[in-house]
């Protein structure tokens, strides 16, 4: 009898940075120690992009435990050398992975008018979109889709679908997942190049069941989507619905992160 293989998808906020007021943890130096930890563990991190492609077509070629490292909202702290509110430089989460000769996924906002309104009280952060194609290119980081306007309160646009608003699991129309699914992968892939918008991050990690039962099962340009369950990936999941863990909610420090990869 073997064990169930078991992939644990773990999300950063390149937001989470000290000086902000949400920001419980610095999720730059988390994920540094995160790197530290899977190299002492020996675990491998794998493409997001090719553990679903080995989920969908030969899992038994997955190893027995992995990890694929996934970053939500796409800020520039993903990619570039920002200053953060107090001032200080952090290190992107890009030069981390390259330090680590690690792979990870930007799951990106793709309405540019959203992303101003998203970003507006975040300054000096942006969610600029001039990166993506490099970071695409680069083989660090694959562009993934995180909806076209989050349904995010600060969104003017959000005023015509008020009961959307932080309720992604409602979007239950095909002209909302016209929207948030296809505008979105179109608006992206056309910028961040090949390879690019194949998969997708539920805003907020709410599921909509519409698009999970429906309508992404009826597509191929989406390859998966993925949640905030809070649980491994095992063999015969739900490839609509599959779980991630968030840093600062599931786990807190090196050695909870530990426990959680070695249960
Ligand atoms: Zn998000």
């Amino acid at each position: 009898v073997h064990a169930a293989r078991k992939g644990f998808v773990l999300t950063f906020h390149s937001q989470n940075v000290t000086g902000y007021e949400h920001a419980a943890l610095d999720d730059h130096v988390a994920l540094d120690e995160s790197l530290n930890l899977l190299a002492a563990l020996g675990m491998p991190v794998l493409r997001l992009v090719d553990a679903v492609h080995y989920l969908r077509e030969s899992p038994d070629k997955l190893p027995a435990r992995y990890v694929c490292l996934t970053f939500d909202d796409g800020t520039d702290f993903d990619w570039r050398l920002v200053k953060g509110p107090t001032g200080q430089i952090h290190e992107p989460f890009s030069s981390i992975l390259k330090r680590h000769e690690a792979t990870g996924t930007s799951f990106v906002v793709a309405s540019p008018e959203a992303r101003e309104d998203i970003m507006r009280p975040l300054q000096p952060v942006q969610m600029s979109e001039d990166w993506w194609h490099d970071a695409q290119q680069s083989g660090l980081i694959d562009i993934g889709v995180h909806g076209w306007d989050h349904v995010h309160p600060s969104v003017t646009a959000m005023r015509s679908t008020p009961d959307l608003i932080e309720r992604f699991d409602r979007v239950a129309s095909r002209e909302q997942a016209l929207l948030q699914i296809d505008k979105a992968v179109d608006y992206i892939a056309t910028r961040a190049g090949p390879g690019s918008a194949r998969v997708f991050a539920y805003p907020y990690g709410q599921v909509s069941d519409f698009l999970a039962d429906s309508y992404l099962p009826a597509q191929d340009r989406i390859l998966a989507a993925f949640t905030t369950a809070g649980v491994a990936i095992e063999e015969g999941m739900d490839r609509w619905r599959l779980p991630r863990f968030v840093c600062g909610w599931h786990w807190r420090s090196p050695d909870e992160l530990r426990k959680l990869l070695l249960d």
